[in-house]
C-alpha cells in the first residue's frame, strides 16, 4: 500500500513517516510522487480543507492520500485567525506574529490553541479523519528560533518556553499534528 502525503513540508513529512511508517509500504511527498497540484483551500473548517486536499490527491494518484490543515485559534479573537492563520497579515510569519501581538496588546485573555485536522482518503474514496489540539497562551513578545508560524508566540500549557524554544522532539511529543496523527493511527487499528 502506497501513501502520498499532500504536502511538500519537510517537517510534516518527517513526522508523518515516523508515526505511520509501519502502516504503509511506501510513503511519498507530493514531489517524490511527481505530483504538481495545488488545492484551492476554500473550505469553512480545517477538516473540510483537509478532506478536499486528500480527496484530490487520492483521485489524481490512485493511491491512499493523507492531508492536514492546521492553524491557531485565539479565544479573545473569537477563534481567529483559525483557517486563515497562514494569510492573517498577508505577509510573512513575522508579520503574522506582529499583527497578533498588536491585536492582543490590551487584551488580558491570552488563551489560544493550535488545531490540526488530518484526513486519510483511500483510492476508492473511504475516509479516516482525526483532529488534534495543543492548548496554551500567547506571549507578549517573540521568543525562540525553532519551529515556524506562530511558534515564537505560543507557550503550551505546562511549559514556560515558547514552542520556538522547544526541540523538535519536544514539540513532536505534544503538538496538535502529533496528537491528530496518533488518533488517526488508533482509528486505523
Ligand atoms: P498549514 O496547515 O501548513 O497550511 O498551516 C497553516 C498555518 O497555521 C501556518 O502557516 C502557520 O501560520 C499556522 N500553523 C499551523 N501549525 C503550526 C505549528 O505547528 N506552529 C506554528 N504555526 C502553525
Amino acid at each position: 500500500m502506497k501513501l502520498i502525503i499532500a504536502s511538500n513540508n519537510k517537517h510534516k513529512i518527517y513526522e508523518i513517516k515516523k508515526i505511520l511508517g509501519g502502516k504503509f509500504d511506501e510513503i511519498l511527498s507530493l514531489k517524490e510522487a511527481g505530483i504538481d497540484h495545488e488545492t484551492v483551500e476554500d473550505g469553512t473548517t480545517f477538516m473540510e480543507n483537509a478532506i478536499k486536499k486528500a480527496k484530490e490527491i487520492a483521485e489524481l494518484s490512485g493511491s491512499f492520500a493523507l492531508a492536514d490543515d492546521s492553524g491557531i485559534c485565539v479565544d479573545a479573537l473569537g477563534g481567529a485567525p483559525g483557517i486563515y492563520s497562514a494569510r492573517f497579515s498577508g505577509g510573512t510569519d513575522e508579520d503574522n506574529n506582529n499583527l497578533l501581538l498588536e491585536k492582543l496588546k490590551d487584551e488580558p485573555n491570552k488563551r489560544a490553541h493550535y488545531t490540526c485536522a488530518m484526513a486519510l482518503v483511500s483510492p476508492t474514496g473511504e475516509q479516516v479523519l482525526a483532529e488534534g489540539y495543543m492548548y496554551g497562551t500567547i506571549t507578549h513578545q517573540r521568543r525562540g528560533e525553532r519551529g515556524f508560524g506562530y511558534d515564537p508566540l505560543f507557550v503550551p500549557d505546562g511549559e514556560t518556553r515558547t514552542v520556538a524554544e522547544l526541540t523538535d522532539e519536544e514539540k513532536n511529543a505534544i503538538s496538535h499534528r502529533a496528537n491528530a496523527l496518533s488518533l488517526l493511527l488508533e482509528k486505523l487499528g
